[in-house]
């Protein structure tokens, strides 16, 4: 699918059409919503209308429309080119967020400009129509194309543009279509009607294959098929391996909404629910009452299954302009998450005190993020009693006896991991950050991304020695991170000795499934196996050949939850 190709050159203005040109700007922006508004009363599933209102959001941002305003009033350019300098503004701002779900909104903020400058060009911005079922190549869908272009009828979606949380790659997820994002130079190659298949699972395209590929491929979707059945009649039976290890499988959310798709999914609770996005999104600071409502529904929705509520992980770079953004030279190594909180205790105590109410609504716990030493701890927990004693004069309800843990994410929690069991209830090993940390990798930072290796014997032994660590206290550990969702990470995650594992909620039924396919005792081995190796190609074969072993009879185990988008 190919749009008409905008030219968003810089146009100059008479001093005198300014006026004209910015009615022009609110007028089309106006069409553009109506526009949105009408896709969205046709779509039924929830998280497509939400994405569409999300849009209608941008489309009316007073800083978006302003801006370009102001553009076109300084300089006497055309709005076309005054929306091109603002959405650039917006969207370095977006990039710099050190959160690939918010980095990847610069999408849908391109998307909605995209549509006002068309409307601009006097376009009507239609996608073209398809009418027997195919297979979708194009730069970019947004939720609004993607109603235009009937989904029903789109097999497989293949997107030049893109990451793995784009709202595209959200949506076709929630679709099961099976889709493909950030295929560069796809255009290029291929051709309008070709026959094309797209291995969404290991993200091939393959482009006119020969007969027998496309028998092979037909065999394979068969099988794909039956597999995914039975991966989800098990959704709800416990993870416990071939030799009786119970573990627990929880799931990561970010939002309310997403407790339908963990109760669905056959999640135990929720192992991580990330705070931040209510503040992000909110104009100025979210109220306690206005937390207390979202945390209750969430406790509530699981009770009497476990929700741990993660406090803010906030700062640095990732804050709203409602908190004044620091500008850090290094912000990873700045002002951030539970230093952020100990900084301004007001905004942390708020948080507090409406997470411990939830507690009274269900089975709540509180974790602590990028913990590097234990007088943060101490402090934290200083406020929290200090929260409960406001809540008890108060008579408002809440648990006065809530667990407490950390999370596990930096060298330094990892070396006096033996201190901090000690002051908490639970550990939680952020991996992702854990690994950026421990082998100074940038996680954003694409150039040394072929750096990122989970089983690297750095992050192997340092989470062995927060385990032992923990059980040695007689507190639990769960892994938290992308390496949860990980099939090849898992047997050694179980042989290391962790207790739980959480992620998002759609590999929750893979995980389980693969946990029962495996023996603990064989797990401990690999382990160990892993761990006395230095070379990481040495200990990635050990683990691939060991899940050979065990899922010789599993259709593609390996890729499905790396490659699903
Ligand atoms: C992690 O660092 O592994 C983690 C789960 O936290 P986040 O990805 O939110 O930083
Ligand atoms: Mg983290």
């Amino acid at each position: 699918m190919q749009r008409p190709s905008l030219s968003a050159a810089r146009v100059s203005i008479a001093a005198d059409a300014a006026e004209a040109e910015v009615s022009r700007l609110y007028e089309a922006a106006q069409k553009v919503r109506d526009e949105l508004a009408q896709a969205q009363e046709a779509v039924d599933l929830p998280t497509h209308r939400d994405i569409i209102a999300s849009h209608m959001l941008i489309c009316q941002d007073p800083k978006l429309l302003q801006s370009a305003e102001e553009h076109i009033r300084a300089q006497y350019i055309s709005a076309v080119w005054a929306l091109e300098k603002t959405g650039e503004d917006l969207c370095a701002a977006f990039r710099a967020i050190d959160d690939p779900y918010l980095r990847d909104r610069v999408q849908d903020v391109r998307m909605v400009i995209g549509r006002i400058q068309s409307r601009l060009h006097g376009y009507q911005y239609i996608v073209a129509g398809q009418e027997a079922p195919a297979v979708l190549l194009a730069e970019e869908i947004s939720p609004a194309d993607a109603v235009e272009l009937k989904l029903g009828r789109i097999l497989a979606l293949v997107t030049v543009e893109g990451g793995q949380t784009t709202h595209t790659a959200i949506l076709t997820r929630h679709l099961h279509i099976p889709a493909i994002v950030g295929a560069s130079g796809l255009m290029e190659l291929a051709r309008e009607d070709e026959l094309v298949i797209v291995d969404a699972l290991k993200g091939y395209i393959y482009l006119d294959p020969d007969e027998a590929e496309l028998q092979e491929f037909i065999r394979r979707q068969g099988e794909y098929a039956l597999w995914q059945k039975q991966v989800r009649r098990g959704a709800y039976l416990p993870a416990e391996t071939l030799d009786a290890v119970r573990i627990e499988v929880r799931a990561n959310i970010e939002e309310t909404k997403e407790c339908e798709s963990v109760l669905e999914n056959g999640a135990e609770g929720i192992g991580l629910c990330r705070t931040e996005l209510t503040y992000l999104k909110s104009r100025g600071l979210p109220t306690e009452s206005a937390l207390y409502a979202g945390y209750r529904t969430i406790a509530q929705s699981q009770a009497p299954a476990l929700v741990i509520f993660r406090t803010l992980d906030l700062g640095a770079d990732k804050v709203g302009d409602q908190h004044q953004a620091l500008k850090e030279a290094n912000p990873d190594l700045g002002l951030r998450a539970i230093r952020y909180c100990l900084r301004h205790q007001d905004i942390f105590r708020t948080q507090l005190r409406a997470i411990l109410r939830a507690g009274a609504c269900g089975n709540v716990a509180i974790m602590l993020p990028m913990i590097t030493g234990l007088q943060e701890v101490q402090m934290a927990k200083r406020i929290m009693h200090e929260a409960i004693t406001e809540l008890r004069t108060e008579g408002l309800p809440h648990d006065a006896h809530i667990p407490l843990g950390i999370m596990i994410e930096v060298p330094s929690a990892v070396m006096i991991a033996d201190a901090l069991a000690r002051e908490v209830d639970f550990f939680s090993i952020g991996t992702n950050d854990l690994a950026h940390y421990l082998l100074a990798i940038d996680r954003r930072n694409t150039h040394v991304a072929y750096l990122h290796e989970p089983l690297h014997l750095a992050v192997v032994r340092a989470i062995k020695h927060v385990i032992d660590c923990a059980h040695r206290e007689g507190i639990g550990v769960s892994i938290c991170g992308e390496m949860a969702a990980d099939p090849y990470c898992l047997p050694v995650l179980l042989g290391l000795g962790a207790d739980v594992l959480s992620a998002s909620p759609q590999f929750v039924p893979v995980i389980k499934h693969l946990v029962r396919k495996l023996r603990k005792e064989d797990c401990l081995d690999l382990a160990r196996k892993v761990m006395m190796t230095t070379d990481v190609a040495a200990a990635n074969s050990m683990v691939t050949e060991a899940l050979f072993e065990v899922l010789r009879e599993e259709v593609d185990f390996h890729t499905t939850m790396i490659h699903i988008v």
